[in-house]
């Protein structure tokens, strides 16, 4: 079995992005930003926000943060995306969820410009990605992506089967695989026999949320398993799929961490500078 890892991809990752930056300041005599803002003190928002202004800084994009408390007016986030979309120094907005309940995520989403939309989150991205054209694509599945091309760069004619049909994770990596055309099946809370469904993947993409689900006896002796979850169990952080039972089974498997979780901040990075590269033309 071959362990995909995610840390080194996302290390090579960074290191081309770097580069591009490099060439981008020199022709362009500037470079890509990224804006993230912020809402609250909750802990987990507040590390991954500390680690994309890191990376950022470490690839050469401009990067701020701008911060709210808890108790911020709809209205005045709202009226800094706004600002934000006619600044000609950002190239990409993300504004970190989850969000305080009073304010509406969609309305949020969708006040960032298509354009700047880092997180492929709006509907016009959204639509873009699902009809084939260029578009921002949400970061995780980019991520996953780019780790399975990496393994396997023909995924023509493969059977993919992802879990779980969430907005974030398992919608926009259907279409993804599609693109590669795969013939893929995406399954959910409803679907009647997940292990029969599984059991014919050549690819399986797993975004559920729950502890080791996918289990040793799940899996063909030659798939490629993805695991996008993080679980805090008693035993620590663990994945969708049961690592011990399906590395003994498969082809390739991500470990978790260090899996797909170090290539979804660096996906933010490259989103931010193709939002810039788009801009200049
Ligand atoms: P989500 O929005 O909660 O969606 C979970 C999906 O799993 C839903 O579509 C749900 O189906 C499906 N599901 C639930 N129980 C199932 C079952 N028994 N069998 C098959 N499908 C089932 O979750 P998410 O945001 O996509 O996140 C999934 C996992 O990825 C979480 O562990 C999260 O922490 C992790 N994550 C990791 C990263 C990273 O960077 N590595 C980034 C984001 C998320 P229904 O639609 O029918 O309810």
């Amino acid at each position: 079995m071959i362990l995909i890892d995610g840390k080194k991809a996302a290390a090579e990752l960074r290191a081309e992005l770097k580069q591009e930056v490099a060439e981008l300041k020199a022709k362009h005599n500037k470079v890509p930003g990224l804006t993230v803002i912020l809402i609250g003190d909750l802990t987990p928002s507040q590390i991954y926000v500390r680690n994309k202004e890191k990376s950022a800084n470490e690839v050469g994009l401009k990067s701020e943060v701008i911060k709210y408390p808890d108790s911020v007016e709809e209205k005045i986030v709202l009226e800094k995306i706004k600002e934000l979309n006619s600044d000609k120094t950002v190239s990409g907005i993300l504004v970190q969820l989850p969000l305080p309940k009073h304010i509406d995520k969609q309305k949020v989403i969708e006040a960032i410009h298509p354009s700047k939309d880092v997180d492929g989150f709006h509907p016009m991205n959204v639509g873009n990605l699902s009809s084939g054209y260029e578009s921002s694509i949400p970061c995780t599945p980019l991520g996953c992506y780019l780790l399975i091309k990496k393994f396997e760069p023909s995924l023509n004619g493969k059977k993919a089967v992802v879990v779980g049909r969430s907005n974030l994770n398992g919608k926009p990596m259907t279409q993804l695989l599609l693109k590669e055309n795969c013939t893929v099946t995406i399954t959910h809370s409803k679907t009647k026999d997940l292990k029969a469904e599984c059991l014919e993947a050549d690819i399986i993409v797993a975004a559920v949320g729950i502890p080791e689900l996918v289990r040793g006896d799940w899996v063909k002796k030659d798939a490629i398993v993805i695991d996008v979850g993080i679980n805090k169990t008693d035993k620590g952080i663990v994945g969708d799929v049961h690592f011990e039972e399906v590395s003994k089974n498969v082809k390739a498997l991500t470990p978790v961490p260090g899996g797909v979780g170090p290539m979804t901040i660096a996906c933010l990075l490259k989103n931010t500078i193709d939002c810039f590269k788009r801009s200049q033309i």
